[in-house]
């Protein structure tokens, strides 16, 4: 096996967090290698097209407050549009479909009511927990030992309210209410700024987006990087002055090792010596939930012209959340879903297309029937380092575990959205983890 020095830090994986991480150490001088096993950079970024139009697999949009994503972008010359919101929403809901404006779909006042009590309480907890050290606070033990549909339920949220809490669930953590900590989902969406900043259209998460996608940011982050792809890391073995990083084939040496990926993927690698306990008990309790994608292009947004916004909710699925994300109003017009994974992932392809496309036409129309191109994607069944958007942390997992999500090991520091406190599980919050890591290595390498 051929053994390459590389001097200061290995990377692995050349997601958003590595490549900022090796960004950030690389113009403070060090010697840096990403290592990716994938035969592309930006991880869970990843754009396509669609008639001829850049859209995104995975991250698609960007918000206000999610300020390091947005510099990064800006430095690398990767602009923003709005993302389109004009008009009516709709919503699918019982089977009859209905139109509203603003987040919260047009329901009954008393469901209108509900669904305002049980924000107030959600934020009202988000007040008792701390987003760095969420193990630490009092509340902590109470909250992390249920989920969040046992707490819904606990505080009798109607059924409404629950359905609606249940698409906040799928598509912020890829997984049902009943699979998240309570914990965790309030320490996720205070780290966002609340609910309002993180499911907004307007002034939220979704506000912008990027027209040429938002791998291109990767991209261009790699060109002034020595990044190695088809690269899968297996093993790390540290002799107390240094590390080498294996492949099946090659082998890397240095200084300090950065290990950018998502930490139920850190399972995959062998560390020798092992991991602390604790790590390793984390490794096995942090799985990623997982959220599917369908896009399909029409010769112009038909929908516009009916006063729609293109933005709907559907709790029929699989497809339950869909997005205009058309380049203009001449066309083409392109519809985004995002669709329950459960239900979607395990069909063949064809019955996927036309699960799909039933769905965007009970909520266009027939002429949604019939694409001029679609295509989709589920993140759970690639075969690497499958799963995203994100963690899907179970009851118990964080006052067990939490301490270990990025407490170095030596010489090994850990980066990845996962372990970010601000807009945690967004491209953001991997910025923000890749430029902690950074300063954490330049420190041990500089002490
Ligand atoms: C469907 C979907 C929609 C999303 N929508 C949005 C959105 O609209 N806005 C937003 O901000 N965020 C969104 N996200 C989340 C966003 O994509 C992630 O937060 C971000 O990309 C995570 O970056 P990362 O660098 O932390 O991890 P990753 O992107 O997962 O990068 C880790 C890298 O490590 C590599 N790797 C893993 N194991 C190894 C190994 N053993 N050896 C070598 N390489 C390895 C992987 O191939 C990968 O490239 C979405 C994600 C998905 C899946």
């Amino acid at each position: 096996m051929q053994t390459e020095a590389v001097g200061d830090v290995i990377v692995v994986g050349a997601g958003f967090a590595g490549l900022v991480a090796a960004r950030e150490l690389t113009r403070r001088g060090h010697d840096v290698v990403v290592l990716e096993g994938r035969d592309r950079v930006g991880g869970r970024s990843h754009t396509t097209t669609i008639a001829g139009v850049p859209v995104d697999l995975g991250a698609t949009f960007v918000g206000p407050t999610q300020t390091a994503v947005l510099k990064l972008a800006a430095e690398l010359g990767c602009d923003t549009v709005p993302t389109y919101c004009r008009g009516k929403n709709l919503i699918d809901w019982h089977g009859r479909v209905r139109s509203y404006r603003s987040t919260i779909p047009k329901l009954s006042l008393i469901e209108l009511f509900d669904v305002s009590r049980i924000q107030w309480r959600f934020e009202r907890l988000a007040k008792l927990i701390p987003v760095t050290d969420p193990w630490a606070a009092p509340a902590a033990e109470r909250l992390d030992r249920r989920s969040l549909d046992s707490w819904l339920r606990s505080v009798h949220a109607n059924a409404s309210t629950r359905n609606l809490m249940a698409i906040m669930s799928r598509v912020t953590w890829g997984c049902e209410p009943d699979a998240v900590s309570m914990l965790h989902a309030v320490r996720y969406v205070k780290a966002a700024g609340g609910l309002g900043p993180m499911l907004d259209v307007e002034g939220g998460a979704q506000q912008d987006r990027f027209p040429a996608g938002t791998q291109q940011i990767a991209v261009r982050m790699a060109e002034d990087l020595t990044v190695r792809l088809n690269t899968v890391v297996r093993r790390i073995i540290g002799d107390g002055t240094g590390y080498r990083v294996e492949s099946d084939t090659e082998s890397w040496e240095a200084r300090a090792v950065i290990v950018a990926i998502p930490p139920a993927h850190r399972g995959a690698i062998t560390f020798e010596p092992a991991l602390p306990d604790d790590h390793r008990a984390l490794i096995a309790h942090w799985p990623q939930g997982n959220l599917s994608k369908a896009y399909a292009a029409y010769d112009k947004p038909f929908w516009r012209a009916d006063g729609c916004s293109g933005e709907a909710l559907s709790d029929e699925g699989p497809v339950f959340i869909t997005f205009d994300v058309s380049p203009g109003d001449d066309g083409p017009g392109v519809l985004l879903g995002f669709a329950d994974s459960r239900s979607f992932d395990p069909l063949p392809p064809q019955q996927r297309r036309d699960r799909a496309l039933r769905n965007f036409a009970a909520l266009f129309g027939e002429a949604a029937a019939t694409p001029i191109d679609y295509l989709d994607h589920c993140w759970g069944t690639e075969e690497f380092a499958p799963g995203g958007p994100t963690a899907a942390v179970p009851p118990g997992a964080w006052t067990d575990y939490g301490h270990a999500l990025r407490a170095p090991v030596d010489g090994v520091f850990w980066a990845c959205t996962e372990t970010a406190d601000e807009w945690t599980g967004f491209l953001d919050g991997a910025v923000r983890s890749g430029q902690r890591a950074a300063t954490e290595v330049t420190g041990y390498l500089t002490s």
